[in-house]
């Protein structure tokens, strides 16, 4: 290896790793990325997944396919568990070999967020949130699994629990989510159960802020609320959950 040439390691292959690893195509420069999955996500589809309107090869590609052409850059899958900022060093975990030490003259570390239970990380159990390809395959699992044991349920009345979907969080994800079920029950469901009708769904949307994309414009949210009521959503603002 020219050692004149700088070592670049970039460790996470989502948005911001790629945009930095394409940033670097004419540079000259040793660049490792490193991510512990093989495949970048589009996150912002994972409530499709999630909603089975998409599968999860959809929203994954190999980061090994995607800079296939580029030529100075080297792509391991590991995951980094810690830096030694002095040494210039971070260090990996692969298959069959732990602290792996890659040394670095620069270093990008682009390894995402998680979510927040905004003080509530009791409520993970019951609910995942939707990060990753798991969570959306589990959320997925979690809805159809509602409408299964729904239909192989005798007594009725057992019915609208096992049909009542609740989603903590008027935000993006949230929003999404919920329009997402309301067209999966009219749609996709709509003539394949004989016990139950899977329009009588009831799909709850809870926010403790007084509307729905907080974040947005207020015209926004209003058009968001009125087209989510409009597909049968119940939208419930100004309340915190609590347990
Ligand atoms: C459900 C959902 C919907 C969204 N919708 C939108 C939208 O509509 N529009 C929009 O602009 N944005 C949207 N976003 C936000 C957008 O997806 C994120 O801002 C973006 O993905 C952040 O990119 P990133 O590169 O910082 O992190 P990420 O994309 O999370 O990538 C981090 C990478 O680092 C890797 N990594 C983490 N830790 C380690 C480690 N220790 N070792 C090795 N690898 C590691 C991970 O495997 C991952 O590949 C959405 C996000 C979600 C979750």
């Amino acid at each position: 290896m020219d050692e004149s040439i700088p070592r670049i390691v970039i460790v996470g292959g989502g948005f911001g790793g790629l945009a930095a690893a394409k940033a670097f195509r004419h540079t000259p420069a040793h660049i490792t990325l490193i991510d512990r999955t093989n495949h970048h996500l589009f996150q912002p589809l994972l409530y499709q997944v999630a909603t089975s309107v998409l599968t999860p090869g959809h929203i994954a590609s190999p980061i090994r396919g995607i800079l296939r052409n580029q030529k100075n850059i080297t792509v391991i899958l590991a995951e980094v568990t810690g830096v030694d900022k002095d040494r210039r060093c971070v260090f990996a975990n692969s298959a069959d070999r732990e602290e792996v030490p890659l040394p670095y003259d620069y270093l990008i570390l682009a390894t995402g967020v998680r979510h927040s239970y905004f003080g509530h990380d009791e409520f993970e159990k019951f609910a995942p949130g939707l990060k990753g390809l798991a969570d959306a395959v589990a959320v997925r699992n979690k809805i159809l699994q509602g409408f299964e044991q729904a239909e192989a349920e005798e007594d009725p009345s057992r019915h609208r629990d096992l049909l009542t979907f609740v989603l903590v969080g008027a935000g993006p994800t949230g929003v999404e989510l919920a329009g997402e079920i309301a067209l999966m029950v009219r749609t996709t469901l709509r003539s394949d159960f004989r016990r139950i009708d899977p329009t009588s769904a009831r799909i709850v949307l809870v926010d403790m802020g007084d509307r729905v994309l907080g974040t947005f414009s207020e015209e926004i949210s209003e058009a968001a609320e009125k087209r989510l009521s409009k597909l049968g959503v119940e939208v419930r603002l100004g309340q915190g959950v609590e347990q």
